[in-house]
Order: structure tokens, then sequence, then C-alpha cells
């Protein structure tokens, strides 16, 4: 069975995308069966990994309240050994549809549940809320992954999230854990940068990730040609993080249990 990991945070702009594509792209080159799932109505994810979103016939949003269809909304990529459920504008109907459905929160892992024999990483990429989409992506995971930008904010915004997952954890999916919380956009001229590492060590000391993702220009401009960091520029900063993350997660997840 896949392990599903949420990336998650409700803050924009921190590196869930970034992180999502690319981590899913350098576990693929492990060899391993992923599914990136992109939860963001924004689709950045999907358009990020190279799938134009206007020209698919399927998607998440497509699946979410038929999930016997799930497989038909699975798209491989040029990457082999990685496939994408792709995200559409529709998606922000989820939130509202939603509301006044019975088990809200369980939507999304009836759809995973589906195809989950057929991958063994399930990567979902949040959408920068705490809305109903975001608790589908924590009952459906088994694991979070929290990015956070190294700025002066960054730490704020995380109480909020860790205690939405303690919430959930206590009472929607008590299975959920931390896997981990990755530093992004890490720049080391920057003073702030090592202040704010510093205070998430201090914080968090055991869900650090070792692997920091540097700022890295290659990581930016990777999506814009539908590729992940790592057909984009192999030998670039980027991409030798998000392969040491890769690694990373790969040794945390055999020791997590399983569900
Ligand atoms: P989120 O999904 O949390 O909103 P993104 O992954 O879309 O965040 O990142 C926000 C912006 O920062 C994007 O333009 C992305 O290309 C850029 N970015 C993300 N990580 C890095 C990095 N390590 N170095 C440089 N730019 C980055
Ligand atoms: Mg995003």
């Amino acid at each position: 069975m896949a392990r599903i990991i949420a990336v998650a945070n409700q803050k924009g702009g921190v590196g869930k995308t970034t992180s999502s594509v690319n981590l899913a792209a350098s576990l693929a080159v492990m060899e391993k069966r992923v599914l990136l799932v992109d939860c963001d109505p924004q689709a950045n994810a999907t358009s990020g990994i190279g799938l134009d979103v206007e020209s698919l016939s399927s998607n998440l949003y497509r699946t979410f309240f038929t999930p016997e269809k799930a497989l038909h909304a699975i798209y491989p990529t040029r990457t082999p050994y990685l496939s994408v459920l792709p995200a559409s504008t529709d998606l922000v109907a989820v939130e509202l549809e939603l509301v006044d459905k019975m088990g809200r929160e369980y939507y999304l892992q009836d759809v995973l549940k589906n195809v989950a024999s057929r991958f063994d990483y399930i990567i979902i990429d949040c959408p920068p809320s705490l809305g109903l989409i975001t608790l589908n992506a924590l009952c459906a995971a088994h694991e979070v992954l929290i990015p956070l930008q190294c700025e002066f904010y960054a730490l704020e915004g995380i109480v909020k999230l860790l205690q939405t997952y303690e919430q959930v954890k206590k009472r929607l999916n008590t299975s959920l854990s931390l896997l981990g919380v990755v530093l992004t956009m890490f720049d080391t001229r920057n003073k702030l940068s090592a202040q704010v590492k510093n205070e998430v060590e201090r914080c968090f000391p055991e869900h650090v990730f070792k692997t920091i993702i540097p700022r890295n220009v290659r990581l930016s401009e990777a999506p814009s040609y539908g590729k992940s960091i790592i057909h984009y520029d192999i030998k670039s900063k980027g991409a030798a993080a998000y392969l040491a993350l890769a690694k990373e997660v790969a040794m945390r997840s055999a020791t997590a249990p399983v569900r």
C-alpha cells in the first residue's frame, strides 16, 4: 500500500507545490511508483509537471464524489514512475459542495483508497488554506510534511497548522503523524534564514529535515517548462536538495508505522 503524504501549510508561497512536484519526481527517480495529487484549484502542480489542465478529460474534481472512477483521472507524466491526479479550477466548488455532506472530511480518502495499491507513495499538494480540501488531505494521509519558508513570519502560521494537525489526529485521523518540517528558500547570505533555522530546530528538535532546500532560481524556472527540477536541471543545487529530501523521506517513511 502507498504511503500517503500531505504537503501542507496554509500560507501561500512557502514552497508546497515546488516541494510536492520535486519530491514526487525525486522519489520516482528512485524507482518508487508515485502519484502526485493536486488539491489546489490553481493547479500549479498539474501544469508544473507538464500537463495541460484544460485539455484533460478528467481530474480530481470529476472523481471527488465518484471515487470508483479515480483510476480514470490519473495521467502518466514524462517522468517514468510518476503519475498525476490533476486539479482544475472547478475544485473551488468542492469546498461548498462538501459543507452539508456527512463525513465531509473523508471524500479524498475514498478516492485514494481506490488507487493506493498501485503506488508506493502518494504526495498531496494542498491549497493555501485550512479549509475542507486541506482537511480532506489530512484525513486521507498517513503523514504531513510542512514546508516552511525561511522568513520572519514563518513560525506564526505554523502554530495554527499544528493545532489543526493535533485536532485532526485526535478526532478524525488518529493514525496521522508529522513526517517533518522542511526549510525552503534558504539563503545562506541572509542572516534571517539562519535565525529561522535555529528557531525551528529549537521548536521541533526531532521533526526538522536535515535537508534544507536552498533558494535556487532553477527551481522557480522549471515549472514554466512543465518540468520537475530533475528533468529541467539535474545538476542544479535545487535538484540535489530534493533528491536528498526524497532519500530522507524514504528513510523516515520506512520507519513510520503502517496503517
Ligand atoms: P506554494 O505552493 O506554497 O504556494 P510554491 O511552491 O508555488 O509555493 O512557491 C512559491 C514561489 O516561490 C514560486 O514562484 C516558486 O517557483 C518559488 N520557489 C519555491 N521554492 C523555491 C526555491 N527553493 N528557490 C527559488 N524559488 C522557489
Ligand atoms: Mg501551491
